[in-house]
């Protein structure tokens, strides 16, 4: 049991100064001031400190990802730590441009492994390619029957590495998906990658056009890659549509033209895209490599946690993105747009998953599922080889 006094809370939405008790993985009560005697409480004090919700990264190669440029070039799986620093308690993985070495079995396993320490990960079945990189044969069964996985992706479009795949297998592959996480009360959501492609959004604007299939069974992500496809995403969202922007990049990547996450969201919201449609996700441990015009590789570098967690803080200092929208697209809108129901607020009865940040945004205390997991801004947990 926990009790966090006298702190600043976000749900993200703004509430004031209050109590939080916790029992368990669960948040049980949030009032004003909140006094008990039980032994075996710990007691944290938390004047001058900010509580929101743990952190959603829903777009992780928590198995590593890449491969561009031969096998010496797959990067490595996720750390603990690392996850922990980014003030991040919620884990989305998935395979990446690699569905072959790597497999779902191994992100299955990697994911278990990462909840052994007190994490929340869920996963997205498949890789780039269609036919799909599956766990049981089926990306129905998959969704249906795996506890971790409620989606499908990243599944690759307008991008020189994707399969190239036509109108409708797309069609029969969302289709599958999203009649799966209905059968299972999952969100069946399809996760895609957006390449530089000129097509930039057509292949999912030709589903939303000619099929049944709601908008918002989409998520696109890369959005903020390009200054076009940006453009066509802010379209997008206004019809409806979620669209998810990486916060991990590099000064090279900037200078061609990618529009820095945090600055993005900025720019959606002065386009007049709700808020609600938004988030961001670091990409953490995927490649990020440069190609050429002709399609050839010439440089290559790491996704990284940190980077969410340094997006939302420039959201709000840098940008005067509010605290609650900053922190909505990293939590509340993850939550509700993968059905994650526990997760994304500070509420009674959600799952006890809380970071405790000093004024200026650094860490102070991290709670995954009621554990203590960052201390006085000191990591507690470590992966056992770490
Ligand atoms: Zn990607």
């Amino acid at each position: 049991m926990i009790l966090i006094k006298n702190v600043d809370l976000y749900s993200p939405e703004k509430k004031g100064i209050k109590d939080i008790f916790i029992a368990g993985n669960k948040i049980v009560d949030i009032q004003d001031n909140i006094t008990m005697d039980l032994e075996n409480v710990k007691k944290i004090e938390g004047n001058n400190l900010i509580a929101t919700p743990g952190l959603i990264d829903s777009h992780v190669h928590i198995l590593g990802g890449g491969g561009e440029g031969g096998f010496h070039k797959r990067t490595p799986g996720i750390k603990l730590s690392n996850v922990l620093k980014a003030g991040v308690t919620t884990l989305v993985g998935c395979l990446g441009t690699d569905g072959i070495a790597r497999s779902m079995e191994s992100l299955v396993a990697k994911a278990k492994s990462l909840k052994h320490y007190g994490l929340s990960v869920y996963l997205y079945s498949g890789s780039y390619q269609l036919p799909p990189t599956t766990l049981t044969g089926d990306i129905m069964k998959d969704i249906m029957f795996i506890d971790e996985i409620i989606g499908a992706g990243e599944v690759a479009i307008s991008d020189h590495r994707s399969s190239q795949p036509s109108f409708n297998e797309l069609k029969k592959f969302v289709s599958n998906v999203r009649r799966a996480g209905i059968l299972s009360d999952k969100c069946g959501i399809v996760n895609f990658h957006l390449g530089d492609s000129k097509k930039c959004l057509k292949p999912i604007n030709n589903l939303v056009e000619n099929t049944e299939i709601p908008i918002t069974q989409f998520l696109p992500t890369h959005i903020n890659r390009n200054p076009e496809l940006f453009k066509e995403g802010i379209k997008f969202a206004k019809k409806g549509g979620y669209i998810d922007f990486t916060t991990s990049t590099t000064k090279k990547f900037l200078e061609l033209g990618e529009v820095e996450a945090p600055l993005a969201i900025k720019k959606s919201l002065e386009a007049g895209v709700s808020i609600n449609h938004l988030t961001m996700t670091s990409d953490g441990q995927g490649s990020l490599p440069e190609f050429d015009e002709n399609g050839n590789l010439i440089g290559m570098s790491i996704g990284t946690s940190i980077s969410l967690l340094k997006a939302l803080k420039k959201a709000i200092i840098k940008y005067n993105i509010s605290i609650e929208n900053a922190l909505k697209t990293v939590t509340l809108n993850p939550a509700n747009i993968l059905s994650l129901k526990k997760k994304g607020e500070i509420k009674i009865n959600k799952d006890a998953d809380i970071v405790l940040f000093n004024r200026d945004f650094t860490i102070k205390y991290v709670i995954s599922n009621g554990s203590l997991m960052i201390k006085n801004s000191k990591i507690l947990k470590k992966g056992i080889f770490e």
